[in-house]
């Protein structure tokens, strides 16, 4: 159920509908808009009659949602969301560069990648202190140190940290370092963990599983929302496919057919995608074309040692000629008339 309120609807006159959602006991999320504000209803096992609510003071009508997800839908808000982290945005007219190593290594190499990072003008410095790797063997992140490394980054230089959560214990943990909570392409679907960070005051970025559908990934966003917490960013990563030549298929249909449905930001990972640096810029200036919010992309200071993802890292040069370019692109979009 999606209850829309009239457009001059008192702060009273929502809380009214509020209470009325509540005492049925279910969730009501309130989402305010340019023109109007919307309720959105959850924890309804069948339908609820309109008619309960319609009658209420302030509500303009109240509309049955029948498909699977009710708060990521431009239905329940009409204005893209736009996520903030500190004085940073994502899904605003600032394209955001989410960028950093695959993993914090060391001190030294966090701290020479993040100066490269600032020296881009990006907000965002990424680095997994917790890493999911297909083998056992792999390095696994340095953990919470991963973490203290990643914070004195911040302080020195003023980015913002976003970094994966491999579990809830994880969550705890990154609470008191990060500035926002990337859910990996492997946990997509791990509800538990959904769950745990819609509960979080941070903000989430979310992968897309290495096999999702668009609808199952939405609906991860949903879990996250229906918990509570409605700063969530997707990020199309690839998703696995017959081609060898590239990591995973980069979905770049994905960033429209994501506008099209939904108010979330969507980000493009050009390089979980592409596997190889050289396909990296390419993809990156793809994306940001198709209409993406931001971009994640690896870069290290010294990829031949790098001791996660070393293939697809960019070295310094190659990464700030690569933001150079799709923030050309990016403002060639904004400075084009879109009748
Ligand atoms: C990563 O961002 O380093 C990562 C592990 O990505 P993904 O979950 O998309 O594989
Ligand atoms: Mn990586």
């Amino acid at each position: 159920m999606l209850i829309v309120m009239k457009s001059g609807a008192t702060p009273e006159e929502v809380s009214g509908v509020v209470r009325n959602v509540e005492q049925l006991g279910f969730r009501a999320h309130v989402m305010p808009g340019a023109t109007r504000t919307a309720v959105g209803v959850t924890g309804n096992q069948g339908a609820v009659e309109s008619a309960r609510f319609e009658n209420l003071p302030g509500v303009f009508e109240a509309i049955r949602v029948s498909k699977p997800y009710k708060l990521i839908t431009l239905d329940l808000q009409p204005d893209q969301t736009v996520v903030r982290v500190g004085d940073a945005t994502i899904g605003g007219d600032e394209l955001a560069i989410i960028a950093g190593p695959c993993a914090v290594e060391s001190r030294e190499q966090t701290l020479a990648v993040a100066k490269t990072v600032q020296e881009s003008g990006a907000r965002f410095l990424r680095g997994g202190a917790f890493k999911p790797r297909s083998s056992p063997y792999d390095f696994a992140g340095l953990g919470e140190e991963g973490l203290q490394i990643l914070a004195e980054a911040r302080d020195a230089l003023g980015l913002k940290i976003v970094t994966e959560a491999l579990d809830s214990p994880g969550v705890d943990l990154v609470e008191q370092y990060a500035d926002m909570i990337q859910v990996g392409a492997r946990n997509m679907q791990n509800f538990t963990l959904l769950r745990r960070v819609g509960k979080s005051k941070l903000p989430v970025l979310l992968k897309r599983g290495i096999a999702a559908t668009i609808d199952e990934w939405l609906l991860a966003a949903e879990c996250i929302m229906a918990e509570g917490n409605y700063q969530v960013v997707l990020c199309e990563r690839g998703v696995r496919t017959f081609a060898h030549h590239t990591r995973n298929t980069l979905d770049l249909a994905a960033v429209p057919t994501i506008r099209h449905v939904s108010h979330l930001p969507i980000i493009v990972d050009a390089s979980h995608a592409a596997g190889k640096s050289q396909l990296v810029a390419p993809l990156a200036r793809a994306g940001v074309a198709a209409g993406a919010d931001g971009l994640m992309i690896e870069v290290h200071n010294d990829p031949g040692t790098a001791r996660c993802d070393a293939a697809q890292a960019l070295t310094p040069a190659e990464y700030l000629k690569t933001v150079r370019e799709v923030r050309g692109i990016h403002r060639l979009l904004l400075e084009t008339p879109n009748e």
